[in-house]
């Protein structure tokens, strides 16, 4: 039972009626409530099992409740709650060099955040004073948070009603899929993005531009893994022009890929790059921005103009430091790539080959997506009344799937067992299945 002894019923009315949603129509909110969890599972005060596919916002990358990080918690609230940024702090100072760890040697310094929104916002604030430049190149296909100078770099919808501030400018990035290159193979797809990208450079006035901000890997976009040489291509394009090259690796960071951070599979080195979800699995909300060191050290005696009452917060690092360490101790990274590539892969290779709804599957570690089509050749996307009806299927059979448009994203905590990666996508595979009999 719920610490308040609040019925489902009871939590769920409260919330309706005094709760503002993000992203929701207020009258229009789900049923669902949970009360606790467990690994990769969630429960309801009533006992309602279900397996968690989403990891809540693509978030939790070591499960729910791992021990040694709640321990980690409370151990450091029994010592000291919180502490301005300012003050030297041993949780704070050991988090930055976890995370420096498993960077690039390049990078020198970690600047913390509350969130994913704030590391963008504060590493284009970087990029822009760094370059004396303004504008901010970003994908059409991205998110990169919900404040004001993050949102108007998203190129999703949810950028058009706050587009409120100048110096951004967008760019179609590689999707084979749905090309926008008229490309048919992933070089051409590469050569055609990397082209289009330059001459955007070109046309806007390169020293005009202070920064390209794209996702290693576009997530909600898609789980769109750039073809191999774009993201080294775009690296010599922000060298030619003299572009400070900001990582976004907010989702796709901190082992969802099966590495560490996903640019690594990828021959590149970002001048920047911001974080948050992964690096302690939302245990306490927190974020960051990793500088490389001629970006830190332009800094060492000019003011940087920027900053946040709980940057560093005691809790959030604590919950960094005992995260990190997990997930080396348990080889958590290696579990994500080892699921994607010996149980992952294989099933959505049989569910492509055998439902006609899968356009493609694409994807790795445990970072998926299956593209559903009404039509194989035309690729026409399903309807939102068709996934509407997967979400609710799975659901009932006690899995929660992460739908972004036309697909399903395949996305457990990192720590997912080779019997719960079998389990859920057995229940995805028999759900389409019904569903393309009946359609
Ligand atoms: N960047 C990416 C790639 C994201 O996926 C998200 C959130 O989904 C964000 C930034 C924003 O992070 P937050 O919601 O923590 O502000």
């Amino acid at each position: 039972t719920n610490s308040l002894s609040l019925s489902d019923e009871a939590v769920i009315a409260a919330d309706h009626a005094r709760v503002f949603h993000s992203w929701s129509a207020q009258a229009h909110l789900p049923n669902f409530t949970v009360d606790s969890g467990q690994g990769c599972h969630l429960w309801d005060q009533s006992g309602r099992r279900w397996l968690d596919f989403t990891s809540q916002l693509v978030n939790v990358n070591i499960g729910y409740q791992h021990p040694a990080v709640v321990a980690a918690i409370k151990a450091q609230a029994d010592i000291l709650t919180t502490i301005a940024p300012a003050t030297a702090n041993g949780q704070r100072a050991t988090a930055a060099e976890l995370i420096l760890r498993h960077l690039p040697d390049s990078f020198e310094k970690v600047f913390f955040t509350n969130a994913g929104a704030d590391a963008n916002e504060n590493a284009i604030r970087l990029a822009r004073l760094y370059t004396g430049r303004d504008k901010i190149i970003s994908h059409y296909r991205s998110y990169h948070g919900n404040t004001g100078a993050a949102i108007n770099a998203t190129g999703d919808w949810r950028r058009m009603p706050n587009e409120y501030s100048r110096g951004h400018v967008h760019v179609f990035g590689p999707y084979l899929y749905r090309t926008e290159f008229w490309a048919t193979t992933p070089e051409q797809e590469c050569e055609r993005a990397l082209h289009s990208l330059e001459r955007t450079i070109q046309s806007e006035g390169p020293d005009t531009v202070a920064g390209i901000l794209f996702e290693s890997i576009p997530g909600t976009a898609g789980i769109l893994t750039p073809p191999p040489g774009y993201l080294a291509g775009v690296r010599r394009l922000a060298d030619k022009y003299g572009i400070v090259l900001i990582l976004d690796e907010v989702m796709a960071g901190f082992g969802r890929t099966g590495n560490w951070f996903a640019f690594q599979a990828h021959d590149v080195v970002p001048d920047l790059v911001t974080f948050a979800k992964g690096v302690n699995s939302g245990y306490v909300p927190a974020g960051g921005v990793a500088l490389s060191g001629p970006i830190a050290h332009a800094f060492d005696d000019r003011v940087f103009p920027g900053g946040l009452t709980y940057s560093g917060h005691p809790l959030a690092m604590a919950a960094i430091v005992a995260t990190i360490t997990a997930m080396e101790d348990e080889r958590i990274v290696e579990n994500a790539a080892r699921i994607g590539s010996e149980v992952i892969a294989p099933a959505l290779t049989d569910l492509a080959a055998s439902n006609p709804l899968v356009g493609e599957v694409r994807g790795s570690g445990v970072f998926w997506a299956i593209e559903l089509v009404r039509d194989r050749v035309t690729r026409e996307p399903v309807t939102p009344a068709t996934m509407a009806a997967i979400k609710a299927a799975c659901f009932d059979r006690g899995l929660l799937v992460f739908l972004a448009d036309n697909r399903i994203h395949i996305v457990p905590p990192c720590v997912v067992t080779d019997d719960e990666a079998t389990q859920g996508l057995a229940i995805i595979a028999d759900v389409l299945s019904q569903l393309s009999k009946e359609s």
